[in-house]
């Protein structure tokens, strides 16, 4: 993978262009896919987003989410898109698997791909220019980058500013995380200066739900939370039923797995959703215990040191049973 800085001088002149990101994208995966988009459109290429899966309705006030396609919906469509595609841009993800049914065809395609994210342990094999940087709060932040070291910070209008302001709220936990430089704070100053109204950005990634989802939220920490305080571990356990039962869509259950984090003295919380094809889990740790390590020798997972998702094939009970075993080979590294 060569240094991203070499694309710079091949932005003139007007490409097919496919972004594409991980699947069920969240506001940083969405938020960086839109602003590169709306950013390289101003250049004259023509470009379209392909997310693998839908996405949360709290994304769909950001300018461009109407135009972009489903792969699971709109294969056909994607797939001759793709294959005429120049150039393929992969932001907030660095392993093909993570896109699911669209992995393959990625894989296949002859056309210059592209890299941008700051997720660990990247398959570079499979890129030719790129930045994989794991001190990075977001990718949206890269994609900022990207345009002020390419010479087009003019380019970033209000449209850029909130979506790359979305990715960068979402992924630090509302600028709370380690990762929240300097450089992040100054950044937000300049995207203020370009017309970003940071108060629409809060209220819609955050006060967007229906009431069934705050319901949920009451039903699953009564209900569903265990603590072990031994482990310093929180775990939520979501059967198929409780989704079925609170109507929960895509995006509803996005920052369940922080309210847990909230209890005294608890290093890791674990969230596991029984979805129809897989066990989704969640990490989140505090401090020294390593997320990132533990979801990917345990859970077919990865992510980043203090936040890190996984899955398994396993029945609910037997994956969390297979949990509530490696938490206890982990006692040391969880005091
Ligand atoms: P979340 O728990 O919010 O789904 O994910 C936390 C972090 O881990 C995100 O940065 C996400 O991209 C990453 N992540 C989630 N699931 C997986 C997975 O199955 N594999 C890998 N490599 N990363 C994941
Ligand atoms: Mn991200």
């Amino acid at each position: 993978m060569k240094p991203i800085q070499q694309i710079f001088s091949q932005l003139g002149e007007p490409r097919k262009i496919v972004i594409t990101t991980h699947q069920k994208p969240d506001a940083d995966a969405m938020g960086s896919s839109l602003a590169l988009k709306h950013f390289l459109e101003k250049l004259g290429h023509a470009v379209t987003v392909i997310s693998p899966t839908n996405w949360a309705g709290w994304v769909n006030w950001m300018p461009g989410t109407a135009e972009v396609l489903d792969y699971e919906q709109q294969r056909h469509k994607a797939d001759e898109i793709l294959e005429n595609a120049e150039w393929l841009f992969c932001l907030d993800f660095n392993i093909f698997h993570r896109t699911k049914h669209m992995a393959e065809k990625l894989k296949q395609l002859s056309c210059i791909k592209v890299l941008i994210d700051h997720h660990q342990e990247p398959d570079e094999a499979s890129f030719d220019y790129g930045i994989s940087d794991t001190g990075k709060s977001s990718t949206c932040e890269m994609i900022y980058d990207l345009i002020v070291n390419a010479g087009h910070a003019a380019l970033i209008d209000k449209t850029i500013a909130e979506c790359i302001y979305a990715g960068v709220v979402g992924d630090t936990g509302s600028f709370r995380f380690a990762s929240t430089t300097a450089s992040v704070h100054r950044m937000v100053a300049d995207l203020k200066t370009k017309g970003l109204t940071h108060t629409k950005v809060h209220e819609q990634l955050f006060d967007n739900f229906l009431e069934n989802r705050l319901r949920f939220v009451g039903h699953v920490l009564l209900n569903r939370m265990e603590v072990f305080y031994e482990y310093n571990t929180a775990l939520i356990v979501i059967p198929k039923n409780d989704l079925l039962k609170y109507d929960i869509r895509t995006g509803d259950t996005e920052g369940l797995v922080n309210y847990p984090q909230t209890i005294q003295g608890i290093k890791l919380v674990a969230l596991v959703i029984d979805r129809d094809e897989e066990r989704k889990w969640s990490f989140r740790s505090k401090g020294e215990f390593d997320c990132n390590t533990f979801a990917r020798k345990y859970f077919e997972g990865g992510g980043h040191f203090n936040a890190a998702g996984g899955r398994s094939s396993d029945s609910l009970e037997k994956t969390v049973e297979k949990f509530k075993q490696v938490i206890q080979e982990n006692k040391s590294l969880l005091q």
